[in-house]
């Protein structure tokens, strides 16, 4: 029963692999769901905190710009206001360009008029104190008069500069701020230039030099950059990233001839700032395609990077910040440590979930067993204990029980004061039955002797088989009179009735010794003995009768006997 039931609990291996591998597989889904959901959230707020820093990065450069580029043109523009300046260059309007082989004898006239020696240290003392690289005057003809470096081997004094782009619009009478490439220099910088009036008249321009050099704390932050208004980028944090256009920008645009006026240079390489979005995605899927569509990728970075830029500032300068998401990595590794944490908690609760219920089931079913088996014990006890109390083959009771009920019933009587007869019936000549008509019919003959004796005797009475073909008798509240009466009448019901199962030729008749329980003090043996003392004498005087024996030993009168 057990095994039975413990064999339906039993699943095949190949459906258990199944089930294992199909609640893995849900787990490893779930666990990749969720570890997405925190992982973005993540995101968000990496990309929150980095957004605010990055713009605060380029907002703190384009002021840092504004308010240095401020200061620089304050400086010519202050100085076109000074008579001294003023005056120098409307004395010395008359210098213009002739031959280029008399720029030379220019240069010397210049450098030697009196004039102009105090002129050019008053310039050299304003570049000292406004940290410009150079100051210097032009003459409305594009002829540098003045410089604050005349006293150098290289000086900008007799210069025809006529073609420099950011001098064109101050000699029409505008403010310029320009980066350009020194011509003479070949050193990048800002130049800045302020028109000069005297007597209401433009004689020339103040021109001031800072060099780019002087500029680099405009990118101390790693990843800035700033392009100048055709979109060359003029300075960079990543020092690689200068002289390359922005993608798309003016500088394509120019021709040959301006671009090498400012840039010294006609070719220019794109910077190549991309998309991100794509490679973003590939490496982790989870992120939304909208999030995505912010990262941009440069060579040499290792993780996605935002982009931010402040354009419109001092001399058409744009600030830009191309900024690494530092968390990126972290990101990364954090949504498959996730994924494999949550991965293992859920399976390990599934399996402790699946290890209880199959222990509960396996526990029920064992119970139920358990149960079943007690009540067939039980059963098996109950029939084993009727085995016990009855004779198999006739049903009267068995001996051992018979000899317990004839205690049990003395007990009574003396208990109630009432008479307790006992007999003993002996089957006559039973050998010759089975030998005659075989075994079965022998045992038929038992039962029949049984079954008569049921019929002729009360409800209270008991039958017992003591063996063989000897059966006990009890007679409860009967005194040995009555209980002659008794037997006497079984005895003749025994021979007058037919045996189903018997040959009619076969002849049954039975033998029958009674006794009575003595007054006091009678023992079962001693009641035994008595009655077995009356069937021998029941025998010996020719079988087929009852013969009764006093609890004195005595034989009772045989008058009573007659009238059986
Ligand atoms: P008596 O008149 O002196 O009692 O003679 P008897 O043949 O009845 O007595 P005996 O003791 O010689 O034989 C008893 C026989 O009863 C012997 C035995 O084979 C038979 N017997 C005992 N138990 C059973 C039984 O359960 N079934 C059958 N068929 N015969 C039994
Ligand atoms: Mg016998
Ligand atoms: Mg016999």
């Amino acid at each position: 029963m057990n095994r039975r039931l413990l064999r339906q609990a039993a699943v095949s291996p190949a459906v258990t692999v199944a089930v294992v591998v199909a609640v893995a597989l849900v787990c490893w889904l779930v666990a990749g769901w969720l570890a997405e959901r925190m992982v973005r959230q993540e995101l968000d707020t990496a990309l929150g905190v980095q957004r605010q820093m990055t713009r605060s990065v380029v907002d703190n450069m384009a002021e840092v710009i504004a308010s240095d580029l401020s200061m620089s043109r304050a400086v010519p523009a202050t100085m076109a206001e000074t008579a001294v300046v003023q005056q120098a260059l409307a004395e010395a309007g008359h210098y213009a360009a002739s031959r280029p082989s008399a720029e030379l004898a220019r240069r010397e006239a210049l450098q030697s008029a009196p004039a102009l020696v105090a002129v050019n240290g008053f310039l050299h003392d304003a570049q000292g104190f406004s940290g410009f690289d150079a100051i210097w005057l032009v003459n409305n003809n594009g002829i540098c008069i003045a410089s604050s470096n005349a006293m150098e081997k290289i000086s900008y004094v007799g210069i025809d500069m006529r073609s420099r782009n950011y001098l064109s619009d101050t000699l029409l009478g505008a403010f310029s701020e320009t980066y350009g490439v020194g011509t003479s220099s070949g050193e990048p910088g800002i130049f800045v230039a302020a028109p000069v009036y005297s007597d209401g008249l433009l004689v020339g321009a103040v021109l001031a030099k800072v060099s780019i050099a002087r500029l680099r704390h405009w990118v101390t932050h790693a990843g800035t950059f700033v392009s100048d208004s055709n979109g060359v980028i003029v300075m960079a944090h990543d020092s690689k990233l200068e002289g390359l256009a922005m993608p798309g920008s003016h500088v394509e645009e120019m021709n040959a001839v301006d671009r090498v006026n400012t840039y010294l240079r006609e070719r220019f390489s794109e910077l190549p700032l991309h998309s991100a979005a794509h490679a973003a995605t590939r490496e982790a899927p989870w992120m939304p395609a909208s999030e995505a569509q912010a990262f941009v990728d440069l060579p040499g970075l290792r993780s996605p990077a935002l982009y931010e830029h402040r354009g419109g500032l001092n001399s058409g300068l744009t600030a830009h910040l191309v900024d690494p998401l530092n968390a990126w990595p972290e990101l990364l590794a954090n949504q498959r440590r996730d994924r494999l944490l949550i991965f293992l908690t859920l399976t390990g609760s599934t399996a402790l979930a699946a290890v209880i219920s199959i222990s509960w089931v396996r526990e029920r079913r064992l119970h139920r067993a358990s149960r079943d088996l007690a009540e067939q014990l039980q059963a098996a006890n109950s029939l084993l204990a009727a085995e016990a109390r009855h004779d198999a083959l006739t049903g009267a009771l068995s001996r051992r029980y018979f000899l317990n009920l004839l205690r049990r019933e003395i007990d009574a009587a003396y208990a109630s004061g009432r008479p307790l007869c006992m007999a003993i019936a002996d089957l006559d000549h039973f050998k010759q039955i089975n030998d005659r008509f075989g075994h079965p019919a022998g045992d038929r003959a038992l039962q029949h002797f049984v079954e008569t004796c049921r019929a002729e005797l009360r409800s209270d009475d008991a039958v017992g088989r003591l063996g063989g073909e000897e059966f006990g008798i009890l007679l409860p509240a009967t005194s040995l009179a009555t209980g002659q009466e008794v037997v006497e009448r079984l005895r003749r019901e025994v021979k007058a009735s037919v045996c189903a199962g018997l040959p009619s030729e076969a002849y049954l008749s039975v033998s029958i010794g009674i006794t009575e329980l003595a007054a006091s003090q009678d023992q079962p043996e001693r009641l035994m003995s008595r009655a077995d003392l009356a069937l021998y004498m029941a025998k010996a005087g020719g079988r087929d009768r009852c013969e009764a024996m006093a609890s004195d030993g005595a034989a009772p009168p045989r008058a009573t006997a007659a009238t059986w």
